[in-house]
């Protein structure tokens, strides 16, 4: 695999990731951009002790273009796009309408009091293109295409939790209009995050409340539970293992995890990141098979906080659908949108067993 690193238009990064050695990576962005000057802000909410992030520029970004209007598709002689090439493997580069972004040094933004407290929004949100095939979907991709994938993210990953302010790398896809997804091209997106995610937060609790009263890992025990009882097990191999959660929120929800404590994308072994590949595959496929339905789903990586908790964070994929029957979705109701609360209509054990029988 080789990685080229090059400039957009308006000074955005862009980085290629080919399978090919000999790809030369050299064609000017030749776009007439407004430079690259975002201003997102967070803000501190008080009574739940959490960050909200606000970026009111997104609100003018690309939705749901024409498929000749495609950003992400590759550059053709009449048509510029974000990627300045007539073809790609994996591309990932800067949003332009990010939610966190690099600001300029200066005096901080905002208010300052225990109710009241603003600041920038540092950190950084890129796009991730998975092909150039604007009708394909990961689930269409090679396993030799997904460890390009699994490779561009254990880079960003390594790379965006070098930068100051961030707390915390999220590489995930969102696929289907139902999730809200603007464009239909194959692509995921990467958030660096200058505080902790609530959810990252409230299991980095857990699992230390679990380790001061027994000195056990609590992931390691979830995983090796599900293993032994083998209910809710849909895949398992040599280096991971997938499982529906004992507490399902989703209707179809998969829990990926490797055999093994690790902080994040880039300490995964050459083994274990061949295996992920095709386990990743395995379990979108059967995902997809159940309800023989395109399928609105989020695949999410949780990964170990950029400088705290590292030994006590345990890496993992959580895959989820908000699909509930064929032509069906769940939405986020009452009782989950206002309390944080989840109800769900499918039990556990039943979509473990639906996915073991659409392999
Ligand atoms: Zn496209």
């Amino acid at each position: 695999m080789k990685k080229s690193l090059a400039r957009l238009a308006d000074g955005r990064e862009i980085v290629y990731f080919d399978e090919s050695g000999d790809t030369v990576r050299s064609t000017p962005d030749p776009r007439d951009l407004p430079a690259f000057r975002p201003s997102p802000t967070v803000r501190y909410d008080a009574l739940l002790d959490e960050w909200v992030g606000l970026a009111d520029h997104r609100q003018d970004r690309t939705y749901l273009p024409p498929d000749d209007q495609c950003p992400l598709c590759p550059s053709t002689a009449g048509r510029p796009t974000e990627i300045p090439a007539t073809s790609y493997d994996v591309v990932v580069f800067e949003n332009r309408f990010p939610a966190f972004a690099a600001l300029p040094a200066g005096p901080e933004l905002g208010e300052y009091s225990d109710l009241r407290r603003q600041r920038g929004g540092t950190g950084r949100c890129e796009v991730v293109c998975f092909t150039a095939d604007h009708d394909s979907s990961f689930s269409a991709l090679t396993p030799q295409r997904v460890g390009t994938v699994i490779e561009a993210w254990a880079d960003r990953t390594r790379t965006l939790s070098a930068l100051p302010h961030v707390e915390q790398v999220f590489c995930f896809e969102n696929r289907g209009a139902e999730i809200g997804v603007t464009l239909s091209h194959p692509h995921g997106q990467i958030y660096a995050y200058p505080f902790l995610t609530p959810r990252t937060r409230q299991m980095l609790t857990a699992a230390r409340a679990y380790r001061e009263r027994t000195w056990r890992d609590i992931f390691a025990d979830v995983l090796a539970a599900e293993q032994r009882s083998e209910d809710r097990v849909v895949v398992s191999g040599e280096h991971w293992t997938a499982f529906v959660p004992y507490a399902a929120r989703w209707p179809l929800e998969v829990h990926v995890y490797p055999h093994r404590q690790l902080p994040d994308l880039p300490s995964l072994s050459g083994a274990e990141r061949a295996e992920l590949a095709t386990v990743y595959l395995d379990v979108l496929r059967r995902m997809e098979a159940v309800f023989d339905d395109t399928l609105p789903y989020i695949a999410a990586w949780h990964q170990a906080p950029v400088r705290i908790d590292r030994d006590l964070a345990y890496l993992h994929l959580q895959l989820f659908s908000i699909r509930r029957a064929k032509g069906k979705l769940k939405y986020l109701a009452g009782s989950e949108s206002a309390m944080g609360a989840f109800v769900n209509d499918v039990s556990p054990e039943a979509a473990a067993r639906l996915l073991r029988d659409a392999g």
